[in-house]
């Protein structure tokens, strides 16, 4: 994995050992002396990550930290400080500011280099999100403002010291907090942010309930935030290597441990509303935007999937390809706005006459393709009969007044079927019989529905 860090520093040594220090890694490490400085090189390059001494300049970083996440660029890039020695008043106050991290020297090298590696990999995974939706500016803060309270588990050896420990956060959480023992199994109720907390005597029972929420699909997603007891530290490097998201001394105070619960539950309300926007906008992108019917991106893939399966399942599947009648008429005389109406009414009403696993998809301007999975020709032509009767039967009312439109319907039809030992039809054969067909319908007076002639079923 690799990546660009500013390291930001008064003292050109504390650079130089940091740097020698990331040398290491597949890191490419650029370096600044003054925050001014260092604010002018993140805004022009946006670093993977920015790793600051908590002082800088006689003054704590805090005003630093600020800076850097009022910029938008710069809103999801991890902040790391380093303090010459542990201040908790101070590293609370960091964190409040925005920094993710906030790390006491001295740190041994194989920590501080698992946990940038571990800050690198979910800045990789949140960029590949940005970029696969676009420019979401603003999109965090939205989705904070929006998040409704979540769930906060807390695990550990004991009951009695998880009830403690829930006691102690009980006013600073807002989240709803559950103990539970290393032994019970994490997927009771959904939650959104765990907490472990371990001793050297539950290494093995820890690492393997990490794993398993981190391979279960319901907790994949979940921080999990590991609170290690003194003689469990050495486990830190492997806990953060399997996926714990943060790592902290048992020995916490409840407000830091509050405020590392309130920033990884925003992180997963960031990710998860990525995630949905993602799916919606893969939904859009497979929909015509003026009727919501599929379009061919959807439809085309989706007819060749069902028609491999004819072999496996040995059912027939019904193609069709209906297409309006004078339509070119319509928007001449009503216009194109009402020529728009009537696709989407016309669609709504194919849509109601279909059946949940059915296809419907505008393949044209005026023109649909329907699939039906399991279906027999008999069945076939009575559900073509109803399309075309559905579709005539009343003329569409058009919104903003006027008389209503008489539309019509002309549907070719063809249906495929499994035979044995011969391989299943080809999907531009279907499309050909179908279409042959509807050219059929059209010369015999339109407003019906007709059969290809050599489809087999
Ligand atoms: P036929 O019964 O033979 O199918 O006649 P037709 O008029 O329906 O067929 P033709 O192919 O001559 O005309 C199709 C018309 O559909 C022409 C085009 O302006 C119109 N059209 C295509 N896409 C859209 C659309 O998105 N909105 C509207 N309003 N009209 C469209
Ligand atoms: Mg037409
Ligand atoms: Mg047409």
């Amino acid at each position: 994995m690799s990546g660009t860090i500013l390291i930001v520093d008064d003292l050109a040594t504390n650079r130089i050992v940091l740097k020698v220090k990331l040398a290491t890694a597949p890191y490419r490490a650029v370096q600044a002396g003054a925050a001014r400085e260092a604010l002018r090189m993140a805004m022009r390059d946006a670093p993977d990550l920015i790793l600051v001494n908590a002082r800088l300049g006689g003054q704590s970083a805090e005003p630093f930290v600020r800076a850097l996440r009022r910029v938008d660029r710069l809103a999801h890039v991890p902040i790391v400080l380093l303090q010459s020695e542990d201040d908790t008043a101070e590293r609370l106050a960091l964190l409040r500011a925005g920094a993710d991290e906030v790390l006491s020297k001295p740190i041994p090298e194989p920590l501080l280099l698992a946990r940038l590696r571990n800050f690198l990999r979910q800045r990789m995974a949140t960029e590949e999100l940005l970029a696969q939706i676009g420019s979401v500016t603003g999109f965090a803060e939205t989705q904070a403002a929006l998040s409704p309270l979540g769930r906060v588990a807390l695990f550990g050896p004991g009951r009695a010291e998880m009830l403690a420990l829930r006691a102690s956060l009980a006013d600073q959480v807002p989240h709803r907090l559950t103990c539970l023992t290393l032994d019970t199994p994490p997927n009771r109720e959904p939650q959104d942010v765990f907490v472990i907390r371990l001793a050297m005597a539950q290494a093995e029972e820890g690492l393997r309930l990490l794993a398993d929420l981190k391979a279960a699909p319901g907790t994949r997603h979940c921080p999990v935030i590991a609170m290690l007891e003194n003689d469990a530290a050495p486990l830190a490097v492997t806990l953060l290597d399997i996926g714990a998201d943060e790592v902290v001394p048992a020995r916490i105070r409840p407000e830091e441990l509050a405020q590392r619960i309130a920033r990884q539950m925003r992180h997963k309300r960031l990710k998860e509303g990525l995630h949905a926007h993602m799916r919606s906008g893969l939904e859009a992108a497979l929909r015509d935007p003026l009727t919501g019917a599929y379009n061919r991106r959807h439809a085309l893939p989706w007819l060749e999937r069902q028609i491999a399966r004819l072999t496996l399942n040995r059912k027939s599947l019904a193609v069709m390809v209906a297409d309006l009648d004078f339509f070119k008429r319509i928007n001449d005389r009503h216009g194109h706005v009402a020529g728009d109406a009537v696709l989407c009414a016309v669609t709504e009403r194919l849509r109601a006459h279909l059946r949940e696993g059915d296809l419907l998809a505008r393949i044209g301007g005026e023109e649909f393709l329907i699939a039906l999975p399991d279906t027999s020709r008999a069945q076939a032509q009575e559900v073509a009969a109803r399309l075309c009767e559905a579709v005539s039967a009343t003329p569409v009312i058009i919104p903003g007044g006027g008389a209503p439109i008489p539309v019509t319907l002309s549907i070719g039809v063809t249906v495929a079927a499994s035979r044995p030992g011969l391989p299943p039809p080809l999907m531009q054969t279907l499309l050909e019989q179908a279409d042959r067909a509807l050219y059929a319908a059209k010369a015999r007076g339109r407003n019906q529905a007709r059969f290809c002639a050599r489809s087999a079923a």
